[in-house]
């Protein structure tokens, strides 16, 4: 339970759901935790005293992903706050559903800056802090490997680039011993997708296990890529999806 003491890491937009869930389930493994929010000051603060309650050390950084400069500074400020950065997290996402007949420029750019630029720019940040042994983790869709909705499409190919991302970074870091990859969650409840929303039986009929995930089932696979046993493991795609993608 303790392989992660000494650890430091920050997981973006985690002041509720699944980041939140991340940022508790680095904690309980011993970790020190920064996270960003967008709005959710109130939020954020209870995360923080729900990861203070556990001796570990917490912070919340408010930062817009959509803001390049934010993305940095939030970067700085959770190493300046921890002292260093072992885990960055990139959770922070957005869902603008639209047909792409209908869907306008500023609901592409705003999917396109926090779902894409911001974990490049995050990264870009995290890695000269980052030593052997470091870990990136993002925040994918198994939605992308099985669409699940129509007006899904632009934010299913953000979330695809992540794919590619993972991949690539992980020839880059490797050499340094730095492994990156990707969790795909399926219909997880939060609420950007509520387990009694409208679409919620549909997305159970999905699934083989006929359930919604819950942010710690997520969050079970990221703190074990962020943990020692997964040394050996980089540029994988674990899907969290309740067989949706069998
Ligand atoms: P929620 O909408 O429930 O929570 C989103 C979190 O991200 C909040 O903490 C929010 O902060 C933060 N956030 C949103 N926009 C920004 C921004 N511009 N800058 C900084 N922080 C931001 O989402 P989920 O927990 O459901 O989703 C987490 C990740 O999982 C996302 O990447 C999502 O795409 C992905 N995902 C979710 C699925 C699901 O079924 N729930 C399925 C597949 C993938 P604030 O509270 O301040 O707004």
């Amino acid at each position: 339970m303790s392989e992660l003491i000494g650890k430091r890491a920050l997981v973006t937009g985690a002041s509720r759901g699944i980041g939140a869930a991340i940022a508790q389930a680095l904690a309980d493994k011993g970790a020190d935790v920064a996270i960003t929010y967008a709005g959710s000051a109130d939020r954020a603060a209870e995360v923080v005293k729900v990861i203070e309650a556990k001796g570990r050390k917490a912070f919340a950084i408010q930062a817009d992903s959509a803001d390049p400069t934010a993305v940095k500074r939030s970067v700085d400020e959770a190493v300046g706050a921890l002292g260093g950065l072992d885990i960055l997290v990139n959770n922070a996402g957005i869902i603008l559903y639209n047909l792409i007949a209908d869907i306008a420029v500023d609901e592409i750019d705003a999917m396109l800056s926090v779902n894409v630029r911001s974990p490049i720019l995050a990264a870009q940040a995290a890695i000269p802090y980052l030593q052997a042994g470091g870990r990136i983790v993002s925040i994918g869709s198994a939605g992308v490997d099985r669409i699940v909705g129509e007006p899904g499409s632009v934010y299913y190919m953000t979330k695809a680039a992540l794919q590619a991302f993972t991949r690539g970074l992980a020839r880059e870091l490797g050499p340094r011993d730095i492994t990156v990859n990707l969790v795909q969650p399926g219909s997880t409840n939060t609420d950007m997708n509520p387990a009694d929303g409208e679409s919620a039986e549909w997305q159970r009929s999905l699934m083989p296990l006929g359930r919604y995930g819950e942010g710690a089932d997520v969050a079970a696979a990221v703190t074990f890529y962020a943990s020692p046993a997964a040394k050996h493991i980089t540029g994988t795609i674990l899907n969290v999806d309740g067989g949706l993608n069998t």
